[in-house]
């Protein structure tokens, strides 16, 4: 076997016996809730889907008519050619959700953080990062050159101890999170890190993956805590709640500015097609004038979480935690023989020893389906 196939299959074999191999199952989404496995309907609660707008008609009319007008791909970067008329109206739209000037919309979430964070930091810079956060804020961190320090989950007095400690020896400082923390469900202290990042000029960046559309009245998590916290670099993703594609940042118009002309990630990298752009729009339009439809996915959780004695739900997500990779494994696939969709995570997603159920909310969901997994769940719970 030539040495490169022999350090694959190697490499598979050792993932394989830590039951950390992962491996793509076909699934087909009919409708927001229902998909197809191997031949069965199972009930999901496993897509992050949480409005089910990625099925809501108005959203698909809206991205097939992009289609018809403008065709299927942007072409080229937004600065070259890339730049249709429909990214205007996403970013104004999505900057009114978020209170800012402006906003800049990328390919995905991932290129976002990965452009964002190199942007505002590089070599004598300082980054605190939350141990728990999503692996393309690591990724961004770790491309800027700065020197990356983490703090404990959620813990403002080890921020603290780390900004008094390392701060006065760095350029410039940020602090990065999740606004809701996608394996874990909760939320960041942000009105906490925004007065904490005040006080040493540390720039706090918040990835609102899984907040827009479903906390914070729909505008997320920067503003899920009474007042809105003061987040200069408010992040987040189309391909949640908002059910289609793409990612953004919302902030200043100088910031938004320095974004477009330097951040590689939206400089050498292609336009979002404008049905994915089209339909962000349809589907913000969607969640600005339904707003009790926001809280249904968190209503969802809560009654999951009381039914289940679990510290109440913040977010549509809820965790349960197993432990070992393989009993996680297990659980999901009676779940699965149930008729649900629940996947396991495992680590390097989630730490060692605390592999999951992470199990996620969503509108269309009914009281009766969430009762039912209550009960398939149930003697799972306090496993870990
Ligand atoms: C899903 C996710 C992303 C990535 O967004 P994509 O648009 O899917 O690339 C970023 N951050 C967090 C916290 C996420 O959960």
């Amino acid at each position: 076997m030539p040495a490169l196939d022999t350090f694959a299959a190697e490499k598979l074999a050792r993932l394989d016996h830590k039951h950390l191999r992962r491996r793509l199952v076909e699934t087909a989404r009919a409708d927001g809730i229902w998909v197809m496995r191997g031949g069965r309907r199972l009930l999901s609660f496993s897509c992050n889907d949480y409005l089910n707008l990625s099925q809501h008609p108005a959203v698909k009319e809206a991205a097939i008519a992009a289609i018809r007008k403008h065709g299927v791909g942007a072409g080229a970067s937004r600065l070259v050619t890339g730049n249709h008329p429909l990214f205007a109206e996403l970013e104004t739209r999505l900057a009114a959700l978020k209170g800012t000037d402006a906003a800049c919309v990328f390919g995905s979430g991932y290129l976002a953080n990965i452009g964002i964070i190199p942007t505002f930091a590089s070599k004598s810079d300082l980054i605190l990062v939350d141990e728990l956060a999503h692996s393309c804020i690591w990724a961004g961190a770790s491309l800027s050159g700065a020197t990356v320090a983490t703090f404990r989950h959620n813990d403002i007095e080890d921020a603290h101890t780390i900004l008094k400690a390392q701060r006065a020896a760095h350029r410039h400082a940020m602090i990065a999170t999740d606004g809701v923390f996608s394996m874990d469900g909760d939320l960041a202290p942000l009105p906490a890190l925004a007065k904490l990042g005040a006080e040493y000029d540390a720039w706090l960046l918040s990835d609102d993956a899984h907040g827009i559309g479903v906390v914070g009245g729909g505008r997320g998590s920067t503003f899920a805590h009474g007042e809105a916290a003061d987040v200069p670099l408010q992040m987040g993703t189309l391909s949640k709640a908002v059910g289609g594609y793409g990612g953004y940042l919302c902030a200043s118009q100088a910031v938004i500015d320095l974004v477009k002309t330097r951040a590689a990630s939206f400089v050498y990298s292609t336009g979002l097609p404008p049905a994915s752009v089209a339909g962000a729009i349809a589907s913000l339009d969607f969640i600005a004038a339904n707003p009790d439809y926001t809280v249904r996915p968190l209503t969802h959780a809560r009654a999951f979480t009381r039914a289940l004695n679990l510290p109440e739900a913040q977010s549509p997500i809820v965790p349960i935690v197993i432990g070992a990779a393989d009993t996680a494994l297990k659980v999901s696939q009676e779940l699965e023989e149930k008729g649900f969709l629940v996947v396991a995570i495992r680590p390097p997603t989630v730490p060692k020893d605390t592999a999951r159920l992470r199990v996620a909310f969503t509108a269309n969901h009914m009281s009766d389906d969430v009762q039912r997994l209550a009960d398939a769940i149930g003697p799972h719970v306090g496993h870990a």
